[in-house]
């Protein structure tokens, strides 16, 4: 039942007791009212009977002195008589027509007094007409004396009645008092002794309970168990449930706690006021190579490193007093003798009077930092003495760090530098607003090197090669940027410009021309040699040839690497290409008794067909040079997505792995004799390599030491 139902038992009891009791009361008080008014009604029935008895009473009286004196006055009482009593008697029946017996008396009653008023009547009448003595002997007769003692008798039975109904009554309502005082006495002690005995159900229902509850929360906080879980469904065994419920979820977490603690990575302790552990959990092991056992009772200095206990114990001190920071580091000497480093957390209760730590090693962490710390220094060393300016710049194009090299490059100190704009550096054409400056510099310098108008603090300007690159740190984005001064290299290239302009006018003139000679003495032209001159003159023709040869390829790499060679881009025959390369080797490959084959297809490729027959030709003379007697060449073009591949296949030497690259550098050669005895300069595939990437291909080698080599390049198919 619920508390509140046992609220509503409560009150409605007793003051259902006080109803019936109130009923009772009323049904009692109804009855002696009701016979109160039956006392009433029987007086007033007397009384009206009496008063019809006194006036018919005085009606012969009256009249015998009318008849002696003749005075008017005296029919009073007869016309009294005669208008009332008839009214008296109706509203007498009215009030008795309950009784049958007195309907009857009255209806007596009423036929006697007839009589005597009209025998009064008749004696009036006889007065009137002043027959005296027949009057007189009308009241002589008894007739009058007759009458009233007969309706005097019939009158009687009302007051016989009266009397007796009210000896009855006086009994009833003796005995309905005495029963009006039993009910107030037993209902006032009823209602007491219900209150008193639903008071105690229910108090002693309710504080027994609370009395659980309390013991339950005293146990909850002690950890002891808790008393059964309290029946029924009231609000105190629906608390008493809430309670259980909670107290279970509290036993769970505490549970969870415990077990954070004891599986934590971290040594978790706690240490009371005098500086000894209280509790230490199992980590203790792990991290210190103590049982948690070894070191309960024990001070807090005993496992720390013995250089840090004092500045450990100050620390400490200033925690207890609230001064200092709650976390702090010191060493801890584990049971081995080695040392690790701790972050501490520690927090003083001061209810406790106790020091609650966490210690986290952080041994590899320092050792991490000390890493990154010396990382650092070499990085910013490197930096500094990097012999190229490096700028970093924020997102929004301002300068952000700058190295030496910078300070010197552009005669600017470091700080006149960081939060400048970048655009103060540099002059980037057809870009005035310098919020624009660092989107054009990326455009132009974006992760490849390009040539740019670097301004000093003087205004002066200076060529720059500068690269940029980007990265993301904690603050953001940041661009890179090197900056080198290319002042020198643009010195260098003028004057390999005016080189080679001197060796295409002072050196390749008269070398053709000593060539020239030569080729001419030896057909003939200047008249026959004898066999020792021509020898002579043969060798002064190769190598003459050479040398021109160099000095040729020399002036056309020099004009690929300017960027200066023409490129006439045609669409042309792939086969046709083929063609006139095996023309231009033909006679050297059967020379060197080695076979050309070629296998048809019917692509085109844009291209400027002279250089890529140069390219063709370059490759298949080497092909031949490095191919053994009888040995076959295969020049085959495959189509793959969006490329033509051209492959020359030979059976030769092969080239070592480490050359694969370095083949297409500069006078780079395999072996040292391939330029004197193969009569190379080291310049044809360097300018095989120009060629090809300066009509968007690619060129590369794929070979087999011993067993051959592939060379092939690839153009964009033209379909
Ligand atoms: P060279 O005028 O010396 O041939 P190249 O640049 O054309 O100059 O070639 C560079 C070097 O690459 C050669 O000297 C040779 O050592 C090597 N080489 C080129 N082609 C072949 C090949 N088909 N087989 C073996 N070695 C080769």
């Amino acid at each position: 039942m619920k508390t509140w139902q046992k609220g509503v038992i409560l009150v409605a009891v007793p003051m259902a007791l006080q109803l019936t009791f109130v009923v009772l009361l009323a049904v009692l008080l109804n009855k002696a009212e009701f016979e109160a008014m039956q006392e009433i009604h029987s007086k007033t029935i007397v009384s009206m009977s009496q008063r019809i008895g006194s006036r018919l009473s005085r009606v012969p009286s009256d009249l015998a002195l009318f008849a002696v004196s003749k005075d008017s006055n005296y029919l009073h009482a007869f016309n009294d008589a005669l208008t009332t009593v008839p009214d008296s008697l109706r509203g007498l029946k009215a009030m008795v027509s309950h009784d049958a017996s007195q309907t009857q008396t009255v209806e007596r009653v009423e036929k006697l007094s007839q009589e005597l008023i009209s025998l009064a009547t008749q004696t009036k009448r006889l007065i009137e007409d002043d027959h005296i003595d027949q009057a007189l002997s009308t009241f002589k007769s008894g007739k009058y004396s007759q009458l009233l003692s007969s309706l005097d008798n019939e009158l009687k039975t009302f007051r016989l009645d009266d009397a007796k109904e009210r000896k009855g009554k006086a009994d009833i309502l003796y005995k309905v008092r005495e029963e009006l005082k039993a009910a107030v006495a037993a209902g006032v002690a009823l209602s007491i002794l219900t209150g008193i005995l639903l008071s105690i159900f229910f108090a002693r229902g309710i504080t027994r309970r609370l009395g659980v509850l309390t013991d339950n929360s005293v146990r909850l906080a002690y950890g002891d168990a808790l008393n059964p879980i309290i029946s029924g469904n009231d609000e105190i065994a629906e608390l008493d449930r809430v309670f259980h419920d909670m107290a279970n979820q509290l036993a769970e977490s505490t549970r969870k706690q415990r077990a954070v603690i004891e599986n934590a990575m971290d040594v978790i302790c706690s240490v009371y006021q005098d500086g000894n552990f209280v509790a230490v959990n199992p980590a203790a092991v792990k991290v210190w190579g103590y049982n948690p056992d070894e070191l309960l009772g024990k001070n807090i200095t005993a496992p720390i490193f013995s250089d840090d206990i004092t500045e450990t114990l100050n620390t400490i001190k200033d925690i207890m007093v609230g001064k200092s920071a709650m976390t702090f580091e010191n060493r801890v000497m584990r049971k081995d003798g080695t040392v690790v480093n701790m972050l501490w957390s520690a927090h003083w209760s001061e209810r406790e009077r106790s020091l609650f730590c966490v210690a986290h090693d952080i041994t590899e962490r320092k050792k991490y930092e000390e890493q990154l710390k010396r990382s650092e220094s070499r990085t910013r060393t490197v930096i500094e003495k990097m012999p190229v300016g490096v700028v970093t710049i924020t997102e929004s194009g301002v300068i952000d760090s700058v190295n030496p090299r910078t300070e010197s490059l552009f005669s600017y100190g470091q700080e006149e530098l960081i939060g400048k704009p970048i655009s103060q550096l540099f002059e980037v054409p057809d870009c005035q607003q310098p919020e624009l400056v660092l989107a054009a510099l990326m455009d132009k310098a974006y992760e490849k090197p390009s040539e740019l108008e670097a301004r000093r603090q003087d205004n002066s300007t200076f060529p720059a090669e500068v690269a940029f690159t980007k990265y993301l740190t904690d603050e953001g984005l940041r661009y890179l940027s090197t900056i080198e001064d290319v002042t020198e290299q643009h010195e260098i290239a003028r004057i390999k410009k005016e080189f080679v302009a001197m060796i295409t006018h002072d050196l390749r003139t008269p070398l053709t021309s000593i060539r020239g000679s030569l080729q001419l003495a030896l057909s003939g032209g200047a008249g026959e040699l004898n066999p020792a001159v021509t020898k002579l003159v043969t060798i002064a023709e190769r190598n003459s040839t050479r040398l021109l040869k160099l000095v040729n390829e020399l002036l056309e790499l020099e004009k690929l690497e300017a960027g200066k060679l023409d490129i006439l881009p045609e669409i042309v025959s792939v086969n046709l290409l083929i063609e006139q390369s095996i023309e231009s080797v033909k006679s050297f490959a059967t020379q060197s008794n080695v076979k050309l084959e070629t296998q048809i297809c019917d692509g085109t490729v844009t291209a400027d067909g002279d250089r890529i027959v140069q390219v063709l030709v370059n490759l298949l003379s080497n092909a031949v040079k490095f191919s053994p007697k009888e040995s076959t060449i295969t020049i085959n073009v495959v189509r793959i997505p969006n490329w033509l591949e051209f492959r020359i296949i030979d059976q030769g030497r092969g080239i070592p792995a480490a050359y694969r690259t370095t083949v297409f550098e500069k006078f780079k050669q395999v072996e040292h004799g391939d330029a004197t005895k193969k009569g190379g300069t080291g310049l044809g595939l360097p300018i095989c390599k120009g060629i090809v990437e300066q009509h968007g291909g690619v060129i590369s080698v794929d070979s087999e030491e011993g067993k051959g080599s592939t060379f092939w390049f690839r153009l964009p198919d033209a379909g």
